[in-house]
């Protein structure tokens, strides 16, 4: 849907008659007039909280100045909330929708590849605190996503491919007909509002399934577990995506060396990622990886569940204990 079909779409969705559209200031410079033009000539009041870009902004400080802004409007629980970029605002914006007056409507109008396929499906909103990313967050789905592709167009080569990694990662676990149309990146760029939808449409199978991430929603963690731990031992010098094209990569190396899947599959894994030219070396000693992988969130006490892909479209969860992990890596 185009965003100038927005305005139009919210009254299936927002009962009240005002909206607070939350973006960061890149995004804000691009879209933002487009944006309160739809959302007013739709018939509702309209206001724009805009954040600095950037990971540093899902924090405590900003949520905080988010509600102010709210109550001060005020919005009531018939409003709503539009989060208008990539995922930092669509997981703030979300996580102040979830909370204020107890849940109120979010839209969320993803701006980056990441936002589109993945942080605006699925309804996990969050901020982070010092202690780490995403700590306090709450379930809260959103009542509509408005995905125009075009908006992506003016999206940097690099944080294209940050989200072109969890792209490859959905054709990996779930859809070997898409791990071929990806081979072909001209053909992925052409054709990515198509390309977008078959990647929601595998995170919502998931996550219907699963919604509170308790069992098969654990797949799309493939490649993170490793990814994180070197996201945290590059102190996020490196990028969530590129951290996880490193942790798809060695899991298929893991997984052919321990026998889950055969050597061909390994080898179409690391194929798809060398395409996109993600540099694929893990330069950190392994003993502070597998210390950080121990304390992962999504640990079961003394295990970890690996998620191991057993052919291109499949995987299957791996239970490991702690004390294996060193042996693995
Ligand atoms: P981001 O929101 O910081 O966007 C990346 C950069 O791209 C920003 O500088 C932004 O200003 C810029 N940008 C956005 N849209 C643009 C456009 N159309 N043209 C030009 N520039 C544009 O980062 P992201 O990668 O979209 O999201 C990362 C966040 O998503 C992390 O905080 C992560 O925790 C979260 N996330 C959440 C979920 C979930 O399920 N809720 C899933 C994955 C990731
Ligand atoms: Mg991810």
């Amino acid at each position: 849907m185009r965003l100038e079909q927005l305005g139009a779409e919210l009254h299936k969705h927002i009962k009240g008659d005002t909206l607070m559209i939350v973006t960061d200031e890149t995004v804000a410079d691009l879209y933002l007039d487009r944006c309160i033009s739809t959302v007013s000539d739709g018939g509702f009041e309209v206001h724009a909280f805009v954040i600095e870009p950037g990971e540093h902004s899902k924090n405590g400080d900003t949520y905080l100045a988010l509600l102010g802004a709210l109550a001060e409007i005020p919005l009531t629980r018939a409003d709503g909330i539009i989060a208008l970029g990539g995922g930092v605002v669509g997981d703030l914006a979300g996580f102040a929708a979830a909370t204020y007056l107890r849940g109120i409507p979010v839209i969320q109008v993803p701006t980056t590849l990441l936002a589109a396929v993945d942080s605006s499906v699925g309804g996990k909103t969050a901020i982070n605190l010092p202690e780490g990313k995403n700590l306090a967050g709450a379930f809260h789905q959103p009542a509509f996503v408005c995905q125009d592709t075009s908006l992506l167009a003016t999206l940097p080569e690099e944080i294209y491919l940050d989200g072109m990694a969890e792209v490859i990662k959905y054709g990996i676990i779930a859809d070997a007909d898409l791990l071929t149309q990806l081979q072909d990146p001209d053909y992925v760029k052409a054709n990515l509002d198509d390309i977008i939808s078959r990647c929601v449409a595998i995170k919502k199978r998931f996550v219907e399934e699963d919604e509170h991430d308790t069992g098969v929603r654990q797949m799309l963690n493939f490649g993170h577990t490793i990814g994180h731990a070197i996201e945290i031992a590059s102190d996020f010098d490196i990028r969530h995506g590129f951290a996880v094209a490193k942790g798809m990569a060695y899991m298929a190396e893991i997984a052919a060396r321990e026998n889950w899947c055969d050597v061909a599959t390994r080898d179409a894994i690391i194929h798809i990622l060398e395409t996109y030219h993600y540099d694929l070396s893990v330069d950190f000693d392994k003993e502070a990886l597998a210390d950080i992988m121990g304390k992962d969130k999504k640990r079961k006490g003394a295990f970890l569940d690996l998620v191991v892909p057993t052919a291109i479209g499949s995987c299957r969860l791996q239970r490991i204990s702690a004390e294996e992990i060193e042996r693995l890596l």
